[in-house]
């Protein structure tokens, strides 16, 4: 196999291979492969089909390995004309298909992701479930069935794809059946409800795991992929196809045209991003990447610029640990003690200077000790997440004392729902997200109201 990627890599650098790019700054991409699961990539050009056919051929004769025409089909883009489809692929001498079924297991799916597009792994579940007698199983028997095979069934697709909302609640309902010992034709008494049995057991629950729930932990995964292994090839394409910029925390837009996956990673930022506790943060290497104010960076996960005492011009904003260091190594915080409230100045003076000795900054992840991503630790910052604080938020606003019109505004705020440029670009308004007064690259509602030099300049004077 060695000697086919040597032949198409020659073949590519010679320009004779046209690759694809998925985006204009995306990487080329020629070949996949994986054990003897091959997929290649080119141009819909007769050319192409005789460069394809001549390495193929070379190999073939070399190594005396034949290429199976049963197994081996040709898939066009959707853009490629009808004629062009049927002359190549008869140059080709393969079959032509639509759909190219799975690789390594999972289904690809070329149309929207829809409960039909999963009903083969759902009949797997009900089959398996059929085999079992759940009327012979004892409640503990069943829990543990269920918790380690029903639960574990379908992860494997779930790592990639994001599951329509009626599939997550199918699955949870087979489990659920199952638990309590439902047949087709009997349904026996919930003594407990779902809500209460998906809790961990020190909190009354048994700690079954919720299927949306799951699967948002996957797809959060794959966040945590995004930010922390640009340089995989996969993670390249998604990177550059979705315009997610060249920082370590990457620029995540939702699309009106998108992927199903490109969909869960939307789905999942919003639980990275949202919560503190769990979200982000870096661990202080050389101190040449963290933002001094604006990353999370911190032991205590304090974020400098949600808890200065005045406001920061946007030249401090750019500035970075390291700016913040003298030569000989220690921290230089001149003229900046005002900015600081008394518990993070005395943090401050407590942590190490970045050194440049050091490696250089690395995003760890904020739910677990060590800053590695673990299912555990995003499933239980999910299960406690957001709503009790959002709660809190909300009748926060409509205790506030002041005029009605003012609470509605910040309950719009509440709900991201100003129509800022980054909103609008989130719904295809605009093509350009960015703040058209003080241009900076997104205006998001935090963005007006707190970061702006217009909404500074505003503060001070008000
Ligand atoms: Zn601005």
């Amino acid at each position: 196999m060695e000697r086919l990627f040597h032949l198409i890599e020659i073949a590519e650098k010679q320009k004779l291979w046209k690759p694809i790019k998925l985006a204009k700054k995306g990487p080329p991409l020629t070949y996949l492969a994986f054990a003897d699961d091959l997929i290649f990539f080119s141009e819909a050009s007769v050319e192409q089909v005789e460069i394809i056919k001549t390495c193929l051929d070379l190999f073939c004769t070399s190594s005396r390995i034949k290429v199976s025409q049963e197994k081996t089909k040709v898939c066009f883009s959707k853009n490629v004309g009808w004629n062009v489809k049927t002359e190549l692929s008869s140059l080709l001498g393969y079959q032509r298909t639509d759909d190219l079924g799975k690789y390594l297991g999972v289904q690809l799916h070329h149309k929207r992701v829809s409960k039909r597009s999963l009903q083969s792994m759902m009949d797997h579940i009900n089959k398996r479930l059929s085999k079992w007698k759940a009327n012979t199983l004892s409640f503990a028997g069943r829990l543990t069935l269920s918790k380690s095979v029903l639960a574990t069934l379908p992860t494997y697709t779930m790592q990639t794809v994001y599951f329509p909302k009626q599939c997550c609640d199918e699955l949870d309902r087979a489990c659920r059946s199952f638990l309590w010992g439902d047949s087709s034709n009997h349904r026996c008494v919930h003594a407990v409800a779902w809500e209460t049995i998906c809790k961990p057991k020190d909190s009354r629950g048994l700690g079954v795991k919720e299927a949306r729930k799951v699967n948002t932990c996957y797809m959060m995964k794959n966040c945590w992929n995004i930010c922390s292994q640009p340089n995989l090839l996969w993670l390249c394409v998604i990177r550059s196809k979705y315009g997610c910029g060249d920082e370590d925390i990457p620029l995540i837009h939702k699309r009106v045209v998108a992927s199903n996956f490109w969909r869960g990673i939307c789905a999942a930022w919003v639980k990275v991003e949202q919560s503190l506790a769990w979200s982000l943060a870096w661990s202080l290497g050389d101190g040449k990447t963290i933002k001094f104010w604006a990353d999370r960076w911190l032991p205590s996960k304090v974020v400098l610029i949600d808890v200065t005492t005045g406001p920061i011009s946007i030249d401090l904003l750019k500035k970075t640990v390291a700016d913040y260091t003298r030569e000989d190594g220690s921290w230089n915080l001149e003229g900046i003690h005002d900015l600081i409230p008394s518990s993070c100045w005395n943090e401050l003076k407590g942590t190490a200077p970045p050194s440049t000795d050091n490696d250089g900054d690395c995003l760890v992840w904020g739910g677990s000790n060590n800053g590695v991503f673990s299912m555990k630790s995003a499933y239980e910052a999910l299960r406690t997440s957001a709503p009790s604080n959002l709660k809190n938020l909300f009748s926060l606003i409509w205790r506030w004392p002041g005029p009605e019109h003012i609470r509605c505004f910040l309950w719009r705020i509440a709900h991201n729902s100003l129509c800022t440029n980054d909103w609008r670009l989130s719904r295809s308004l605009t093509y350009d997200a960015s703040c058209k007064i003080c241009h900076a690259d997104r205006e998001t509602c935090i963005h007006i109201l707190r970061d702006c030099d217009f909404s500074r300049k505003c503060g001070v004077q008000s």
